[in-house]
C-alpha cells in the first residue's frame, strides 16, 4: 500500500473512531474515544504479544512516536479505562471501516493484484474462537463438554478474508460473531454465522468474482445453496477422515 492510500485508510479509520458512541459527556471525551480505539488497535497493529508489553514499548519514545506518526495518537489510555470505554460499544459501529478499506483498494486497482485462480478473488472462510473459559460465561456463551465432564465456554467468530497464493497479506471483510439467535433453541454454529453472512453481505460483494474457500464445516448443502443463489463460486472441502466416519469405509 502506498504512503496516500495508508494515510487515506488511517483518516477513515479515525473518523469512525471519531464517531464512536460514548454514553459520558465533557469536552474531552471525543478525542479520548479515538485514543481509546487507536490504542486498541495499535496492541494488534504492532503484534505485540500483550497489552502491557505494548504499554511498555509505549512509554519508549520510539515506539510511541510510531504510533503517533502513524495513526495520530494523542494519548493512549491505561488498559482498564480503554476496556471501560470500548466494552459498551457494539461491533458493527466499526463496520465501515472494512468496507472503505476494500473500496479504496479497488479504485487503486491494488484489489487485482489479489485475483489468482480462474481470475477470482479467494475467499477462505474460517472460524476463530476469541474468549475462552471454564468458569467465566454469560448469555450469550458457545458451550462444549469437555471430557473432563467440565463446560467450556467460549465465543467465536466467522472471519472471512480475501487471500492469494504466495501473498502474506490478506484483506479482512466484516466479520459475523456466532451467538445464540432470538428464537433458536439449537446452538448457533459457524455454519448457520456463514449464511448469514452470506444473506447479509453476498449482494454486496458478488460482483467481485468470489471464490469462497471453506474445510468441512461448511461443507453442507444449505450453505451450497445459499451461495449459488448469491452467485459465489466455491471449493468446500470434505476432509478424508469425515468421509470414512460417514461412509463407514
Ligand atoms: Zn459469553
Amino acid at each position: 500500500m502506498t504512503k496516500g492510500s495508508f494515510a487515506t485508510v488511517v483518516d477513515s479509520f479515525r473518523a469512525t473512531l471519531s464517531s464512536l458512541p460514548d454514553k459520558r459527556t465533557g469536552k474531552n471525551t471525543r478525542y479520548e474515544m479515538l485514543d481509546a480505539g487507536l490504542g486498541a488497535f495499535s496492541v494488534f497493529f504492532t503484534q505485540t504479544p500483550s497489552f502491557l508489553a505494548h504499554q511498555r514499548k509505549m512509554a519508549d519514545t520510539k515506539g510511541r512516536s510510531n504510533a503517533q506518526t502513524l495513526f495520530g495518537v494523542h494519548q493512549v489510555p491505561s488498559d482498564n479505562h480503554i476496556r471501560e470505554l470500548l466494552d459498551g460499544i457494539s461491533p458493527p459501529v466499526l463496520y465501515p471501516v472494512f468496507d472503505s478499506i476494500l473500496q479504496l483498494l479497488q479504485a487503486t486497482e491494488q484489489l487485482s493484484s489479489f485475483r489468482s485462480f480462474a481470475d477470482n478473488l479467494l475467499m477462505p472462510l474460517d472460524g476463530t474462537e476469541y474468549f475462552s473459559s471454564t468458569k467465566i460465561h454469560c448469555a450469550h456463551c458457545s458451550t462444549r463438554v469437555l471430557k473432563s465432564g467440565e463446560t467450556h465456554y467460549y465465543h467465536s467468530v466467522v472471519t472471512p478474508v480475501i487471500a492469494c497464493p504466495g501473498r502474506s497479506e490478506v484483506i479482512p471483510l466484516v466479520p459475523e460473531f456466532v451467538v445464540p439467535q432470538d428464537g433458536h433453541d439449537k446452538q448457533d454454529c459457524e455454519n448457520a454465522a456463514a449464511k448469514r453472512w452470506f444473506v447479509q453481505y453476498g449482494p454486496r460483494y458478488r460482483d467481485l468474482r468470489i471464490t469462497v474457500l471453506g474445510d468441512d464445516l461448511y461443507c453442507r448443502q444449505p450453505l451450497c445453496e445459499r451461495l449459488l443463489t448469491e452467485q459465489f463460486n466455491f471449493i468446500l472441502a470434505v476432509c478424508r477422515s469425515h468421509i470414512k466416519r460417514s461412509t463407514n469405509i
